[in-house]
């Protein structure tokens, strides 16, 4: 008999991007982890549907296998997270990857779509049991990159397979031997694109806390993951499940489940999930176009003024690209002052309010932004436009042959421009 005699999680925003669109479920006896893309906030929303849909079938049917039972789930959420995506264009495009670990009496049984990640801690040894459905991944099997140049490629967020893009899916599923005091992780790309395999598992056979003996809670370990992903730049939400397992897979035994561990408790081993588990669902923070109007501050990523954009070869440049406006402005304004006076009454009256219903694709912080409003600085520091979606694209790597259509600042609709960042987040070929 196996049994879960401990986890700990924790999921954190990072220090780049705006929203945590990761979702998790940490419940004896199933342990997910699903990372959201797509515009606004419909990467939280896939993410969260992914793990829900999961859990809510598991108690209903009695039929089959557990992992044909997970598999049947996974197929469904994709198909509900697809209808989703179709049905209301402000949830275009979206998708989210999902890896699940479920303790049954006797095996591990994986569930697995996209870069999330297991891995297993055994005799202080880490090994990563899934396998990404990655672009670089392709590649290192291709044998067109090594495992370490894998690790450094600018494009190594790219997937190739979610849930929700499609309306069928892939499904990995694996039936996994477990021994006694295995400690197993499931997390985001945000841990493992922010540290190397090896560094996790030093961390993870270290004592952050400095004692010498005894077994550290597994809290512990969880947050110095975290911790180091964002020290190391944080540049995408992080989530961390661990779990620790004791017994073997032989049936009807309890080897060494004696007074070893800490049970735990209220929630006994084995059991399916009851039906308020959304409880133990990561609720993440909600951030309104507000939100991201007041954080776009004075890094924010600058839109040229049309007269650049109309002149300008380097359409293509970054947020930190100079911002030569200053002295035409100046000159209009001396020029014709009573223009511009006019021209910002327009636009505090209604002007304003339609600019708000348009988009535009730019960067934020260096990354692939969908921007609500109009690409234009009026004088005064009148900004008619504000970050909507940060997506999880470095501008730097985006193909130079398509950034420059790309950030040309056309007028999109918010479909439009949701549609073409999750294509570029599940590394589809765009053309803008
Ligand atoms: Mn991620």
């Amino acid at each position: 008999m196996l049994r879960v005699i401990e986890y700990a999680q924790r999921t954190d925003t990072g220090r780049v991007r705006p929203a945590n669109e990761d979702s998790f479920l940490a419940r004896t006896p199933l342990f997910a982890v699903a990372d959201g893309m797509g515009g606004a906030q419909a990467g939280e929303v896939a993410s969260r549907m992914a793990v829900e849909v999961l859990h809510e079938g598991l108690g209903e049917r009695s039929g089959g296998t557990v992992a044909e039972r997970l598999r049947d789930q996974v197929v469904e959420a994709n198909q509900r997270i697809h209808e989703r995506a179709q049905s209301d264009s402000r949830n275009a495009g979206m998708g989210t990857t999902l890896t699940a670990a479920y303790v049954d009496e006797r095996h591990l049984v994986v569930v697995h779509v996209g870069d999330s990640r297991l891995y297993r801690l055994r005799g202080g040894e880490l090994e990563r049991l899934t396998r990404d459905h990655s672009l670089v991944e392709e590649l290192v099997r291709q044998g067109r990159l090594t495992p370490e140049e894998a690790a450094e490629h600018p494009q190594r967020s790219i997937i190739t397979r979610a849930l929700g893009p499609e309306s069928e899916v892939a499904v990995d599923s694996e039936v996994l031997r477990v021994q006694d005091r295995d400690v197993f992780m499931v997390c985001s790309d945000g841990l493992t694109a922010m540290l190397s395999d090896q560094k996790i598992g030093d961390i993870m056979t270290s004592r952050p806390d400095g004692s010498l003996e005894g077994d550290l809670p597994l809290q512990v370990y969880v947050d110095a993951l975290v911790d180091a992903a964002n020290d190391a730049g944080g540049r995408d939400n992080i989530t961390v499940l661990l779990f620790r397992v004791e017994g073997d897979d032989t049936p009807g035994t309890l080897g060494g489940a004696t007074g070893a561990g800490v049970p735990i408790g209220e929630q006994p081993t084995g059991s399916h999930p009851g039906p308020d588990a959304e409880q133990a669902t990561a609720v993440m923070p909600v951030v309104t176009a507000a939100d991201l109007e007041r954080e776009a501050g004075d890094d924010a990523p600058r839109p040229r003024s049309l007269v650049e954009l109309a002149d300008g070869p380097d359409a293509a440049g970054g947020p930190r690209s100079p911002r030569p406006g200053q002295k035409k402005r100046r000159r209009g304004l001396r020029a014709g002052p009573f223009i511009v006076l006019f021209l910002i009454a327009c636009v505090l009256t209604g002007g304003y309010f339609a600019s708000q219903t348009v988009y535009f694709v730019g960067s934020y912080k260096g990354l692939v932004t969908v921007y609500r409003g109009l690409p234009y600085d009026l004088p005064a520091g009148v900004r008619l436009y504000s970050a909507n979606y940060p997506s999880s694209v470095p501008v730097d790597e985006v193909d130079p042959r398509i950034r420059k259509r790309l950030f040309d600042h056309r007028i999109r609709s918010l479909g439009d421009a949701n549609d073409l960042v999750s294509r570029l987040e599940r590394g589809e070929v765009v053309k803008p």
